[in-house]
């Protein structure tokens, strides 16, 4: 394990009860706001990045290469925290939009931006870059997608110590901890930490695209690369059956339910993962699958620059029109 990162987040991140929906759910649910760790670093991004820029630092690296889609907020986060340096280097991949969201904070943070096709491999691109760094004399890194691998994934082994803690100070005991997955190193860290402190509450992630089958993998390789010893994964889980129409990709019941969360909770929900989790959890809340369960926390990994144009456009018509009258 690792015992040094940096110290950047806003950490301890808040507990909040959820009262209205708690209330229509029959439960206590709570949400943890890793939404807050910061602005331009915002989500849970930068939990893991603590442990890889702490990393990057000590073993005397001086260029940053990393990898994500057009939106991603691995790389925004990644942005942010070399922006001082000017160091990163930034392979996104899909179509290329106007300048707003993430994209949009990249650019503004002096992140390098390199454009690849929909179908491109992410990991040839970076190894390009890598090469040609090389050549230059440098001593590039690669941090992998969304910075999960066993350095990573030790930010959400110490958010599961944070949690243990806030148990106590809130006196309650979570029977499970909810969170999105997208490249597993959050799930990871996560399900590790209780692992290894002998707690019995349930880690269930909600696969933001690929299958359940192929996100177990991921996450046990990840394990694997931190600790040899674990003899069992079978507590692992993992939910694939609210991807709907894929990443970043939301329908129109989905859209309404984000609306719906935003009006009763004062809590905007992302469409690309948190979004997706969120309603998985209420769905499997309603169809019993947390019959045996009181407590239930989620985890708000961030998320907000993913409204891209065409989800706000058909947001627009959704919500209560804007009132161009002059108040008499
Ligand atoms: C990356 C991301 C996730 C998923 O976390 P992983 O560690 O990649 O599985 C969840 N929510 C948001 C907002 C993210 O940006």
């Amino acid at each position: 394990m690792l015992h040094n990162k940096l110290d950047i987040a806003n950490l301890n991140t808040p507990i909040q009860k959820l009262d209205q929906l708690s209330d229509a759910l029959g439960k206590n649910i709570y949400i943890k706001r890793d939404d807050y760790t910061g602005s331009e670093i915002s989500g849970n991004k930068v939990r893991k990045l603590e442990y890889t820029m702490q990393y990057v630092l000590d073993h005397g690296y001086d260029t940053i290469i990393t990898t994500g889609a057009i939106t991603s907020n691995h790389a925004r986060a990644t942005a942010a925290l070399c922006a001082k340096c000017n160091v990163s280097y930034l392979v996104l991949r899909g179509e290329m939009a106007e300048y707003e969201g993430n994209l949009f904070l990249d650019a503004m943070l002096g992140a390098h931006i390199h454009i690849i096709e929909p179908t491109s491999s992410r990991e040839d691109a970076m190894d390009k870059l890598y090469k040609t760094f090389e050549g230059q004399g440098k001593t590039p890194f690669l941090i992998p997608v969304g910075a999960s691998d066993w350095i990573g994934t030790h930010g959400y082994v110490n958010a599961y110590n944070e949690i243990i803690k806030q148990q106590d100070e809130l006196k309650v005991h979570f029977d499970s901890i909810n969170v999105a997955v997208g490249s597993g190193g959050t799930y990871a860290g996560l399900w590790y930490g209780q692992m290894i402190n002998c707690e019995t509450t349930q880690i269930i992630g909600y696969a933001v695209d690929q299958s359940a089958h192929t996100f177990k993998n991921k996450v046990i390789e990840i394990i694997k690369q931190l600790d040899e010893t674990i003899q069992s994964y079978e507590t692992i889980t993992i939910n694939d059956a609210y991807i709907g129409l894929g990443y970043g990709k939301a329908t129109d019941e989905e859209l309404q339910f984000y609306i719906d969360i935003a009006q009763k909770e004062g809590i905007i929900l992302d469409p690309t993962y948190t979004g997706k989790a969120f309603r998985g959890l209420v769905h499997e809340i309603k169809s019993g699958a947390y019959d045996n369960q009181d407590n239930i926390l989620f985890i708000h990994t961030g998320g907000l620059q993913g409204y891209t144009q065409e989800t706000r456009l058909r947001l627009q018509t959704m919500l209560h029109k804007i009132d161009l009258s002059l108040l008499k």
